[in-house]
């Protein structure tokens, strides 16, 4: 006999719309979505005023992340746990391209790492790193594509970790065997040429505030016009992770204009901090790559989120605790990164509250839509058609209040958005029908979760 749950009364949200609605799930996957479903052995939720969304897809993650000698405060347990308490049921990670290895046993390094401690679904993209960029390329990523990985991130920066991927040959060629294979690059955008040549003339201290200027937005929009153009002439599409200033949207916009397909991704901290944070005291704990920007950045890319110019925001969630952030002032040496993933939806939904210019579904698209057509789990994740996952958000639109270390789950111990006030909290969260958080209180299991093949 199947389980069947019954969410009653709630506003569905999806990328189609917002109605009023019922979901009826059975067992791992959504049987009917209808006006008042009756159903007499399921299991009723009453959603009376609140919202139901598809599960989140957190897709920029970088959860017990080895770097720099030490390991990021979140584990792959912790970071499902704090996950579902922001209505993430599926995040997209990194593996990366370990040296003196072929992209597909690189993919199995980081799947066997995963595989006990994920607690919610996840897949993966794929570092393609200089160091490894060997003359079979195109068989690699052939290989790639039938393990079921078709996405693929490149650094336009980070010499000295063998991660930069320079010469324009190469480019050229990643971009023309995706193309081919039906794959899709995504690429950290900060113009390696610009970098360090202010590096090498720098005459200023290391503070955090310096990051900002030693790794300016000029360079960001400098990385975007040359990756973006090797692009374009191979008629490739392009993804910009993390898109973090008004010249970096700019120069999107000018590749678009050429005619090039760029997808667009970036964070809340881009969003909702700029750099002043970066001045006080513990400006260290604001660290992350790129650099934040100034306020005018923000507003140009809370208006591009609102206007449809930006396809996904997911969070690069990367944290270290305090201790790890504060234990040096100079940029050379913080740890880059900062948590977000819990955070995510309730700082957009605030957001789209304060100013509600267009549907929600628009936002909520975001989220679920869009990283799940880009990155081939589309419609199993971010759907609730007939026999898609049953993943639901369960969000109560009217509790408003303020973020706080004490109020967030990961083991970082602290919020970036500390001091925020928040409209809307995350009530219950449901992974393919299992009930994974309710009201604070957590059910999810290690080693449940599943990875996800990405398809064309
Ligand atoms: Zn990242």
């Amino acid at each position: 006999m199947s389980a069947l749950i019954l969410v009653k009364n709630g506003t569905v949200v999806t990328s189609e719309g917002v109605f009023q609605k019922d979901v009826l799930i059975e067992d791992s996957h959504i049987r009917k979505v209808a006006s008042s479903i009756e159903e007499k052995d399921a299991q009723v939720v009453d959603a009376s005023g609140m919202y139901v969304f598809p599960g989140f897809i957190d897709a920029h993650t970088h959860y017990h992340l080895v770097s720099r000698g030490t390991v990021t405060a979140d584990s792959f347990p912790q970071g499902s746990r704090l996950a579902t308490y922001g209505g993430v049921t599926t995040v997209v990670d990194f593996a990366d391209h370990q040296k003196g290895m072929n992209l597909s046993d690189s993919l199995q390094v980081r799947l066997d790492e995963m595989k006990d401690g994920m607690a919610i679904d996840y897949t993966l993209h794929q570092g393609v790193y200089g160091h490894g960029f060997t003359a079979d390329i195109e068989k690699q990523l052939e290989e790639l594509k039938k393990r079921g990985v078709k996405t693929l991130k490149i650094f336009t920066t980070y010499r000295e970790t063998g991660y930069l991927l320079e010469e324009r040959e190469k480019i050229k060629k990643l971009f023309r065997y995706s193309k081919k294979l039906g794959m899709l690059v995504t690429a950290h955008c900060e113009y390696n040429p610009t970098i360090e040549e202010i590096s090498k003339n720098w005459k200023g201290d290391f503070l955090p505030h310096a990051h900002a200027d030693l790794r300016p937005a000029e360079a960001e929009a400098k990385a975007i016009e040359f990756y973006g153009s090797c692009a374009l002439e191979e008629d490739c599409p392009f993804y910009v992770v993390h898109c973090s200033s008004e010249a970096g949207l700019n120069a999107i916009r000018n590749l678009r204009r050429k005619g090039a397909t760029v997808y667009a991704e970036t964070t809340p901290t881009y969003l909702f901090l700029d750099r002043k944070a970066l001045e006080g005291e513990d400006g260290s704990l604001y660290v992350m790559t790129p650099p934040l920007r100034t306020e005018r950045d923000c507003v140009a890319l809370r208006q591009a989120v609102l206007n449809g110019e930006i396809q996904v925001v997911a969070t690069d969630h990367c944290s270290f605790t305090r201790e790890q952030k504060l234990s040096s002032s100079d940029v050379r040496t913080i740890y880059p990164g900062i948590p977000g993933t819990e955070e995510l939806f309730h700082l957009l939904f605030t957001m789209w509250s304060k100013n509600p210019v267009v549907g929600l579904e628009k936002i909520v698209t975001l989220l679920t839509k869009n990283p799940a057509q880009l990155f081939g789990i589309y419609p199993q994740k971010g759907s609730l058609e007939e026999g898609a996952d049953a993943d639901l958000v369960i969000y109560d639109p009217s509790v408003r209040w303020t973020l706080t270390d004490e109020t967030v789950h990961t083991a970082a111990l602290y919020t970036p958005y500390r001091g925020f006030e928040v409209q809307g909290r995350v009530k219950m969260t449901f992974l393919r029908g299992k009930l994974m958080m309710k009201e604070g209180k957590y059910f999810g299991e290690e080693n449940k979760g599943l990875f996800l093949k990405q398809h064309d």
